[in-house]
């Protein structure tokens, strides 16, 4: 950056970018270094480059520029009004907004600081654009309401400081609760009610408003000698129910601070010491934030990868926490159920990083449900209300922690990530509740995807009816075992059978019965046979017992004993079954070496007619 504004051949453009990146520095830099000429291209430029700003930049450069020696210097000089009171007054607003804010319980303090510093950015840019214009200006204003300046600076500049604020506001794509309050900034709230205005956050204009006319009371008025004017009915009764006094104090604290910090006016080392520790500090805390929400970004997208790189490998939960809990820097990630029928809270799993005691699974506390906990995301600590919260907190055994539940998938089991960073660790930090809120609903996409496939794979492997292993399955069992035996040699046999006269039976006892009957047989079958065997259908009453580990004479006994089990059935629903008996007949073969899984089941299915042949309600020893 030194470089570039050192170097003479850059432009203009070039330099103004640079207040982009960090306004406070490139601006004093440039100040100490350039020549008028230099200085007033660059001032063209200013627009632009402001204009490139982000939220943070502003308040970089609100609370890096009121400091500069040279305004300084004028201002005790010359006694009067200049931009550092336009700069003070920038920092007080913000500070009052904000703690206004918090008084009120308004939910984001943040919003309103930088509401707060947005109502005067257009006054601070008009410094900017033109020192010697506003110096003017504030002459013939003095003494007036700010409406009197807002009218002067229309008539020089052909805009006020409120309009420029607004397109600043515009340039940088700030939220548009933002922009819009900032355009009713100066309309009672009552106005603002009445018109109803879309987009337009009573209680943050409120609050920004607020900010203004307490910046005026605390002694930082935005230019010297100008009147604030008597504060609005909605400011009036924010300050009846705050403890204003302690406001108007933390305001002239965030000033002499922010000034301060800029340009101590220590002059020993021991007295400058603390002053640029606590500046630094300050510094790496906002660092931090802004780290912790890129990597917040960047999990996202991270987990989102990964997840389709993943999907269809089973239970998704234990990769997506892992990878969130890495990626945002928690400590630990724990998955928490909710079962609204047992009013329960369970620990299903957790993760820590090394060193972190992970949450101990299966821990649980009874909870009631909570349906507005199982909402949103949230960033939750001990001073939460909901209780849901609360139990969470107490079953991690932390102080604060995100709260991210998943969408539902079971109508009464409810599943919530909660991530922290440990009893001793640093509490969540703003957007990372989103961040979290976008993993878990991720999470619940993959584990829906996980659930159907497990219910396509049933259905390709399962009979529906009989809940016997489809013809696919016994295929596929029957190629392993082939191959497996071909290397260690050892048997396996197989059963084929068929129902007797099953038509008939259909045709007396109607399809239904029939589908009932399919089913008793799979069910004697499946509790008669060892649990590595398999029972499947291999066609419409057909069906295969496969017996690894099996030679014939073995398979030959079951066969047998299944047959006589099957008979044992039917006669004891003799009177059900209208008389008819129920049978099967039965083909049983050992596999041999080299022999292809066809002709297997050829040499059975062979064996089976037979039995028919022979009568039915038998088995045969496969030629
Ligand atoms: P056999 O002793 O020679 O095997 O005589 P069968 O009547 O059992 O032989 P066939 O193959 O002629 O008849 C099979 C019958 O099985 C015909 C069909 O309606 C019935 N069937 C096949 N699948 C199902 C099913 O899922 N449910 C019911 N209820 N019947 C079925
Ligand atoms: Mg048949
Ligand atoms: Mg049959």
């Amino acid at each position: 950056m030194l470089e570039l504004v050192l170097d003479p051949s850059a432009s203009p453009r070039e330099i103004a970018s640079l207040v982009r990146t960090d306004p406070g520095l490139a601006l004093e830099v440039l100040r100490r270094r350039q020549p008028g000429e230099r200085k007033r291209r660059f001032a063209l430029h200013l627009n632009d480059a402001l204009s490139g700003l982000d939220a943070a930049g502003l308040r970089e450069l609100a609370l890096r520029l009121p400091i500069r020696g040279r305004f300084e210097l004028l201002d005790a000089a010359e006694g009067q009004a200049c931009s550092l009171f336009a700069r003070k007054h920038a920092v007080a607003c913000a500070t009052a907004a904000a703690a206004f804010a918090r008084e009120s319980h308004y939910a984001e303090p943040e919003t309103a600081y930088t509401a707060g510093l947005l109502s005067s950015i257009g006054s601070l840019a008009l410094w900017q654009l033109g020192e010697r214009e506003m110096r003017e200006l504030l002459a013939r204003a003095s003494g007036q309401p700010v409406e009197g300046l807002l009218r002067e600076e229309r008539e020089v500049f052909g805009f006020d400081h409120e309009l420029l604020g607004i397109t600043l506001a515009d340039a940088w794509n700030l939220p548009y609760e933002l922009h819009d309050t900032l355009a009713a900034l100066h309309r009672p709230a009552e106005d603002l009610e009445r018109l109803g205005l879309e987009g337009v956050d009573v209680h943050l204009a409120s609050l920004a408003r607020a900010g203004f006319h307490a910046a005026h009371e605390a002694g930082f008025p935005l230019h010297a000698g100008l009147d604030a004017g008597a504060p609005p009915a909605d400011v009036a009764r924010l300050f009846d129910s705050v403890d204003l006094p302690s406001v108007l104090e933390r305001v002239r604290e965030a000033v002499s601070r922010a000034a301060e910090i800029a340009r101590p006016r220590a002059r020993t080392h021991a007295e400058a010491f603390p002053i640029v520790m606590a500046a630094r500090e300050e510094l790496q805390q906002r660092l931090l934030e802004k780290e912790h929400l890129l990597r917040a970004g960047d999990s996202v997208f991270n987990v989102l990868q990964y997840s389709f790189e993943r999907l269809g490998d089973g239970d998704p939960l234990p990769g997506v926490m892992l990878r969130a809990m890495e990626r945002m820097d928690f400590r630990r990630i724990t998955c928490l159920e909710l079962d609204e029928r047992e009013g329960r809270l369970t620990v299903r799993s957790s993760y820590a990083v090394a060193g972190e005691t992970r949450t101990q699974e299966g821990r649980w506390a009874p909870c009631s449900v909570d349906r507005g906990a199982l909402e949103h995301a949230a960033r939750i600590d001990r001073e939460s209300d909901e209780p849901l919260h609360q139990l969470a907190l107490e079953l991690c055994d932390v102080h604060s922690a995100v709260i991210a539940p998943l969408r539902e998938l079971d109508p009464q089991r409810r599943l919530l990530l909660v991530a922290d960073r440990g009893r001793a660790g640093r509490a969540p930090v703003p957007r990372e509740e989103e961040a979290l809120g976008s993993i878990a609903d991720q999470a619940s996409l993959l584990l829906k995807f996980e659930r159907m496939e497990r219910e396509n794979e049933a259905r390709a492997t399962q009979d529906p009816l009989t809940g016997a292993a489809t013809r696919r399955r016994l295929m596929e069992r029957l190629e392993f075992l082939a191959s497996q035996s071909e290397r260690t040699g050892l048997p396996f046999s197989l059963l084929i059978m068929d129902l007797d006269h099953f038509k008939r039976f259909n045709d007396t006892m109607g399809h239904q019965t029939g589908d009932e009957l399919l089913q008793d047989l799979v069910r004697i079958l499946q509790s008669n046979v060892r649990k590595g065997d398999l029972v499947a259908r291999y066609g419409g009453e057909e069906f295969v017992v496969l017996l690894p580990n099996c030679a014939i004479e073995r398979s030959l006994e079951l066969g047998e004993s299944l047959r006589t089990l099957v008979h044992e059935h039917g006669t004891t629903r003799l009177e059900r079954y209208r008389g008819l008996q129920v049978s099967i007949s039965m083909g049983a073969a050992q596999w041999r070496k080299g022999e292809s899984v066809a002709a297997l089941i050829g040499r059975a299915d062979a064996a089976l007619y037979e039995a028919k042949h022979a009568g039915r309600n038998r088995v045969l020893r496969a030629a």
